[in-house]
């Protein structure tokens, strides 16, 4: 038997992640693998923590890369915090919310949802709410950027609320990390995770957690050990700690990936970033209402810029003008889902992915593959109007 050489083509991805890894990662990624007691390697674990901690904003002891994707960000973010009988608020307006939810049942949660249509925040009234018929809640669980609908939820007001009523507030940065204002520890968001590859742009496999004062005083208090074996930080804290003590390997490679990816960000400039992908997506939005086309969130400040979700005109089949994407531009977008399934694309410009360029060849793609169908797009509308957003620089940046 033998197997052919492998051969992935080089695609623009313009989904909801992953996203384009800059050659620099891939680079770094061919460093040699060493042992996890190896000193160089464990002074590259320590040299990662600060730069993972500039990027949230945090001083937190414990800010670590969890070896997994962020789905096991979420799991290490929940599993730790909630026990058997707790009661957890988790907020829903997408499908990462729903996870949220099932992760907190399987912890043995008594969960109580609250819920908003897909495309909206989820309204600090109706937290309020919950939290007032359940003061017992131990954690109020929220998605900051929610993928599944484009809508970026503000936290300020919910950590407060949280906070009133005494529960800790965890929060899914996935999406938002390093492509949009979050501010760990002047918000006061207790216990914050993400994926290597949203914003910033690595390969998929890590996912970075941050756990403040708070949360890791109820770590330390729990009445019975996290469920999780794998995720259950007072033992991966054992190997940041002295004396070393081993847990799991970690992914060596996806640690080089993860310092360099951090290494580019602290060269740009964290705020530089979060103004790099705000100019990219109004740039974006400009150019697809330009082409006759309707955001799906309907008010500007409840749009995420790393993630555009806009609405498939009526009679438009949306996975034809996908695939044409795919095989005729090499442009990946994504699907709607959930009750968003055929209504809407989602376009997303996370990290490296996130240039202007990128916005031109997706809108120049998105256009021909409308005009295939029938949809009378203004010809060159939709990159008129985002060269002109971004010839006037970002006008709020
Ligand atoms: C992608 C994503 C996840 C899940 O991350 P995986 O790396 O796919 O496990 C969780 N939450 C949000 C908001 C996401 O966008």
């Amino acid at each position: 038997m033998t197997l052919e050489e492998l051969i992935v083509p080089h695609r623009l991805l313009l989904g909801p992640g992953p996203s384009n890894v800059d050659p620099r990662v891939y680079k770094a990624m061919m460093s040699p693998v060493i042992g996890y007691l190896d000193p160089q390697f464990l002074r590259l674990l320590e040299e990662t923590q600060e730069p993972l901690r500039a990027v949230f904003r945090t001083t937190n002891e414990l800010t670590i890369p969890i070896s997994g994707t962020g789905s096991l960000g979420m799991e290490a973010a929940i599993y730790n915090t909630v026990e058997e009988g707790d009661t957890v608020i988790v907020a829903i307006n997408g499908f990462f919310g729903l996870r949220m939810a099932d992760m907190a049942r399987r912890c043995g949660a008594t969960v109580v949802t609250v819920e908003a249509p897909w495309g909206q925040i989820v309204e600090p009234e109706q937290l309020e709410d919950a939290l007032r018929r359940h003061p017992e809640t131990k954690a109020v669980c929220i998605v900051h950027a929610e993928t599944s609908t484009g809508v970026l939820q503000p936290l300020l007001p919910v950590v407060e609320l949280a906070h009133q009523y005494g529960a800790l507030l965890i929060v899914d940065a996935v999406t938002s990390l390093a492509g949009c204002p979050l501010e760990v520890d002047a918000w006061g968001l207790d216990v914050v995770y993400s994926a290597t590859q949203k914003c910033l742009s690595a390969p998929p496999g890590l996912a970075p957690l941050t756990l403040g004062p708070r949360a890791m005083e109820l770590v330390l208090k729990r009445r019975e050990p996290c469920r999780s074996w794998y995720v259950d930080v007072t033992l991966i804290r054992q190997y940041y700690g002295q004396p070393r003590r081993y847990h799991h390997t970690p992914p060596m490679t996806m640690l080089y990936a993860l310092r360099e990816a951090l290494r580019l960000i602290l060269e740009e400039g964290l705020e530089e970033r979060w103004r790099r992908h705000r100019r990219h997506a109004r740039a974006l939005w400009a150019g697809l209402e330009a082409m006759g086309l309707r955001l799906h969130v309907e008010r500007e400040e409840h749009r995420a810029p790393p993630i555009t979700t806009v609405c498939v005109p009526e009679g438009i089949d949306e996975a034809q003008v996908r695939n044409g994407l795919l095989e005729r531009h090499n442009i990946e977008i994504g699907a709607g889902f959930g009750p968003l399934q055929g209504r809407v694309w989602r376009i997303g410009l996370m990290g490296y992915s996130s240039q202007p360029q990128n916005v031109l060849a997706l809108l120049h793609g998105l256009e021909e593959e409308l005009r295939r169908q029938g949809f009378p797009c203004p010809p060159g509308a939709g990159i008129s109007a985002a060269s002109r957003s971004l010839a006037s620089g970002g006008d709020d940046a």
